[in-house]
């Protein structure tokens, strides 16, 4: 299933996919640029001869140029993005680390998420920190700690944003290029259009940390709806986490049923971004706490006493598919509307260098016909003149023949006298 215990690279991971296209993508895109640098070597030709309008087409191939140099930096550029919405104390943050089957967000009561934290790969040893105020100064990850006390104690604005580098030979979703991002609690009373605008436009899958203990907000409900306003079709998954403490309740089936409806009757008949069955595969009953506890414990950490709680295979079982699942379907949204941009793009520059090209080659080919006829012109013109000198050669002979007899008489005559 793409996964072993040790988070190492499984060669059919669906995540995989997302690289194979770029890097596809990528050599087309190298291509493309020799084909460029050809075209423009030609122009460049045509233009210092003198010939047609070299000197517009040279500019019109260095603009392509350019486009597919700022594509291939967006190319570079491009990942896989997640973003997890719940209300605050959900679990947003231990779900993350989970996935990454590493503590690296701070978590529990103390340690509220006042802004946005992404976290994504780096090539580098040791994880650093980037803020928006100071992008160019990264700050030591041993800070961990202090972000964690900064995050709760300082009044950071809702929507600013931190970025957690981490190194991506720690963490298999790093390196598959997966960035993931963790929200301050829905019921802050966020500005949800910026939120949107500045974390959710490019994001491929939604996961929403909900509780099993109570139902959906409405401040969850509404900032959902703003999405599926803004973006077509949007990839939903619904996590009911906490399932661990519902082995205290007598009437879990029952409950259980209630959730599933409930979040059902959202996704599909609310928001109408699915079908009933696609639904299905969207809602997952899980423990964030038991998933990150056995992951870290795979890796020898001990799992403190009291975190397992009777039947948490299942639910381990339950996070475990909810990963594939998302992994399937954050690898193909992404491979979709990211590389399906640059290559439609990529096309249009391909087709508009031929039309170009195939001009160059109508007009110099134009130009050919020209100087062959003007060649063919000028020759029979020589002929003509050939033939004018030789019949005028032949006029001369003639009188200079008739001069000379007429002299040769003269003398002649003169000589009888
Ligand atoms: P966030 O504010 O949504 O990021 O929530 P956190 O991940 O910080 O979690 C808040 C508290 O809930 C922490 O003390 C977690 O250990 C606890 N928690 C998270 N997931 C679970 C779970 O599945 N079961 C239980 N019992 N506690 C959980």
């Amino acid at each position: 299933h793409g996964r072993n215990g040790n988070g190492r690279m499984s060669p059919n991971s669906p995540l995989k996919r997302f690289g194979q296209a770029k890097k596809s993508i990528n050599d087309i895109f190298k291509d493309v640029q020799e084909f460029i640098k050809d075209a423009d070597t030609f122009v460049e030709g045509i233009g210092s001869s003198g010939h047609m309008e070299g000197v517009t087409c040279q500019q019109k191939v260095r603009e392509h140029r350019e486009k597919v140099r700022s594509i291939m930096e967006v190319l570079a550029r491009d990942h896989m993005k997640v973003v997890f919405f719940g209300r605050t104390s959900n679990g947003k943050s231990t779900t993350i680390n989970a996935m990454l089957r590493e503590k690296i967000l701070p978590t529990g009561i103390g340690h509220t998420t006042n802004c946005f934290l992404q976290v994504e790969g780096s090539d580098t040893q040791e994880g650093y920190l980037l803020t928006e105020e100071e992008p160019d100064q990264p700050k030591s990850m041993e800070s961990i700690k202090q972000l964690a006390s900064a995050l709760s104690n300082v009044k950071l604005k809702e929507s600013s944003l931190i970025r957690i580098l981490w190194p991506k030979t720690k963490c298999r979703l790093l390196r598959e290029e997966v960035v993931l991002v963790d929200s301050p609690g829905i019921d802050v009373t966020p500005n949800l259009d910026l939120w949107i605008d500045k974390f959710c436009l490019d994001a491929d899958v939604f996961v929403l940390v909900s509780n099993a203990e109570s139902t959906l907000m409405q401040a969850e409900k509404k900032f959902f709806h703003k999405v599926s306003e803004r973006l077509s079709n949007p990839n939903i998954f619904i996590l009911l986490n906490r399932w661990d403490i519902s082995v205290f309740e007598d009437d879990v089936e029952e409950v259980k049923q209630q959730h599933l409806d409930r979040n059902l009757e959202f996704l599909c008949d609310e928001l109408k971004v699915m079908g009933h069955d696609e639904g299905l595969e969207r809602v997952f009953f899980v423990s964030s706490r038991e998933a990150l506890a056995s992951r870290l414990k795979e890796q020898g950490t001990p799992t403190p006493t009291g975190v397992m709680q009777e039947g948490f295979q299942e639910r381990l079982f339950t996070f475990a598919t909810f990963e594939r699942v998302f992994e399937e379907c954050i690898s193909k949204s992404a491979v979709k509307t990211k590389f399906e941009q640059h290559t439609k793009r990529g096309k249009s520059i391909t087709t508009e260098l031929r039309v170009l090209m195939e001009d160059i080659l109508k007009q110099s080919l134009q130009q050919h016909d020209q100087m062959v006829t003007v060649r063919r012109e000028m020759a029979d013109e020589l002929d003509y003149m050939e033939k004018q000198l030789s019949l005028l050669t032949c006029e001369i002979k003639d009188k200079i023949k008739n001069i000379v007899e007429d002299v040769e008489n003269k003398v002649a005559m003169t000589l009888k006298d």
